[in-house]
């Protein structure tokens, strides 16, 4: 299975993808976790990228085609994938269905999650996270016990820079113009598109999710 989980910034793909991959078994690529972890490891693709991702901009499609290639590549071809923030646009889209073609594989469906902009904003902006273990918390929904330190591991908590209000509602922008059109791409294409309501609780998001999943594709949970 070749699955793209497609929304705006905030609607929950990471939560979600994490929750697929333990339901299915499938490996996730999630390319803003690939490009922070690049950055935190000081790479050249870490440093290319700095710039745009502070400023809610895309990264250059050539650098990231070239990062899920190479992801791709090592693994069997026959492991379910589920794509998180990948592709952004249409090169991308287009660029991801010649690399599967090349191994006689297909996008099998696209899962379109969202929500509206005024709970996105909320969301993102109110979201904090841990530099030390990674742990995320949300100021309006799920706050740390002591403000600003993270209950895992004592850590000052940070925000990360894209997530600063005037940079999400750009972040939405780019969504709206750059991303959301690969929805027609799909549905020329013939991929289902299953379109999920994000602004529900996160389990029945995913129980929504799974059930499109099995009854449109017969994939066993
Ligand atoms: P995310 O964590 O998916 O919201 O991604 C954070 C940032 O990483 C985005 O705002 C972009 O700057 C960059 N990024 C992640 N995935 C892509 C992609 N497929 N194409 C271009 N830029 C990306």
């Amino acid at each position: 299975m070749v699955i793209i989980l497609l929304g705006p910034p905030g609607v929950g793909k990471g939560t979600q993808g994490a929750l697929l991959v333990e339901a299915f078994g499938w490996e996730r690529i999630a390319t803003g976790d690939l490009l922070r972890s690049a950055r935190r490891d000081g790479s050249e693709l870490g440093s290319k990228a700095q710039s745009y991702m502070d400023a809610g901009n895309l990264v250059p499609d050539e650098l990231i085609v070239a990062l899920v290639r190479d992801h791709l590549q090592k693994l069997a071809s026959d492991q379910g994938v589920i794509f998180d923030g990948f592709p952004r646009t249409l090169a991308q889209a287009e660029a991801l269905d010649g690399v599967l073609a090349d191994v006689g594989r297909k996008v099998d469906a696209v899962v379109l999650l969202e929500a509206p902009a005024d709970v996105l904003v909320k969301r993102l902006s109110g979201r904090w996270s841990c530099p030390q273990c990674q742990e995320v918390y949300n100021i309006h929904f799920d706050p740390p016990v002591t403000e600003g330190i993270c209950d895992e591991c004592g850590a000052r908590l940070t925000q990360r820079k894209d997530d600063l209000p005037d940079t999400v509602r750009h972040r939405l922008g780019v969504y709206r113009d750059q991303t959301r059109p690969l929805v027609e791409h799909y549905e020329e294409a013939s991929a289902p598109v299953i379109r999920i309501e994000g602004d529900r609780k996160l389990e029945h998001v995913s129980r929504a999710i799974r059930r499109s999943l099995v009854k449109q594709l017969g994939v066993g949970a």
